[in-house]
């Protein structure tokens, strides 16, 4: 997977530490940095794709990293339905 971003996330300077923060406090001052950078798009899809738990990528948190795996799945299963149903009505 391609992660020549990471040299240009905003991140790229900062204490790693500040990323992997132990409290809602510590998410909102990594997610704050996030918000100015220019690769939050890779930087979320390379977490996602590798199933990253722990700490601050592409601006959003473990919580929110999990939703949006779940909705993605949801997704998924909702197009597999539907195709299940032109499928049948064909
Ligand atoms: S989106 Fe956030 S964690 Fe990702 S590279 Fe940019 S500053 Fe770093």
């Amino acid at each position: 997977m391609e992660t020549t971003w990471m040299a240009r996330g905003s991140c790229a300077n900062s204490n790693p530490e500040v990323f992997f923060p132990h409290d809602g406090i510590g998410v909102e001052i990594a997610k704050q940095i996030c918000i100015g950078c220019t690769v939050t798009a890779p930087c979320l899809e390379y977490a996602l794709t590798n199933r990253v738990e722990h700490g601050v990528w592409g601006g959003c948190s473990e919580r929110q990293r999990r939703r949006i795996l779940k909705e993605r799945r949801a997704a998924v299963h909702a197009g597999r339905q539907k195709d299940d149903l032109v499928a049948v009505a064909a």
